[in-house]
């Protein structure tokens, strides 16, 4: 089985005393590529760093909603230049986070609009958190995504990761251009919307992610999350849709790539 974890964060300290275990773990398991995503422009740079020195290991570039009051004119310039990198493959994560409110809301919507900006300039994709903003997120995505239709970046927009709107959203957020990334909530029992939007979805838009050290799937529900587990994600789609998971590994992974403009070595 052949699993890309499209969204992990192996920079955090969490894995700092262990993090070559983990990585060895998820080889192991089946996992052949792990998108590593910055949160602000020192994670980013350990994002970038960490793919340098790991042949499975891919990074995205960006500043979270969390750290948007962060965002300036330098680090911008910084994360341009980290852009550069050959295994930089998405700008992210970006977006709007409503829940926590961390950042003033207009200084993550001037955040999120200048990196979406960036990201069209460089035709990268966009990894979206979007945490009680469907609304705004979803018209800012829809503007943004109308003009990019016709560029290198039409049909493959991005990912609204950790996805937790309902079915409506998703499939017009598929409709745009954007792919729907699964994580460890999906298998929770308390799972809302989301065995609706797993059923409903055509599977070549799903990617399969852990968000970790955050969203530990069941049952290790709680703990520390790391990409060995995404196979339980991959496990829990497939139960929905009534597919064998060695199809939904496949798939997911050829998503990933085509999304990613990569190509896994196993
Ligand atoms: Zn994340």
């Amino acid at each position: 089985m052949k699993l890309f974890d499209s969204h992990a964060h192996l920079d955090f300290p969490q894995f700092d005393a262990d993090r070559e275990a983990v990585i060895e773990r998820a080889r192991a398991a089946g996992v052949v590529g792990v998108l590593n995503v910055g949160t602000d422009l020192v994670s980013s740079r350990r994002a970038v760093a960490l793919a340098a020195q790991r042949h499975m290991v891919y990074a995205a570039v960006g500043v979270h909603p969390h750290d948007a009051k962060k965002l300036d004119g330098a680090t911008l310039a910084e994360l341009r230049n980290l852009a550069q990198e050959p295994k930089v493959v998405a700008v992210g994560e970006i977006g709007l986070d409503f829940y926590r409110d961390l950042s003033p809301r207009d200084q993550q919507r001037r955040a999120f609009q200048a990196q979406l900006a960036w990201a069209a300039r460089l035709s990268k994709p966009v990894i979206i958190h979007d945490r009680e903003a469907h609304e705004e997120v979803l018209g800012i995505l829809t503007d943004w995504g109308q003009d990019l239709k016709r560029s290198p970046l039409g049909g493959r927009l991005g990912v609204l990761h950790t996805f937790s709107g309902d079915l409506a959203m998703a499939e017009r957020v598929v409709d745009l251009g954007f792919y729907i990334g699964i994580s460890g909530p999906a298998t929770y029992q308390n799972a809302r919307h989301l065995p609706e939007v797993v059923r409903a979805l055509p599977l070549d838009r799903l990617l399969v992610e852990t968000d970790c050290p955050y969203l530990a799937p069941h049952p290790h529900r709680g703990r520390r999350n790391e990409p060995a587990y995404v196979g339980l994600v991959a496990e829990r789609i497939a139960a929905c849709k009534g597919l064998p998971v060695g199809e939904v590994a496949e798939a997911t992974t050829a998503n990933a790539q085509r999304l990613f403009g990569l190509t896994v070595v196993d």
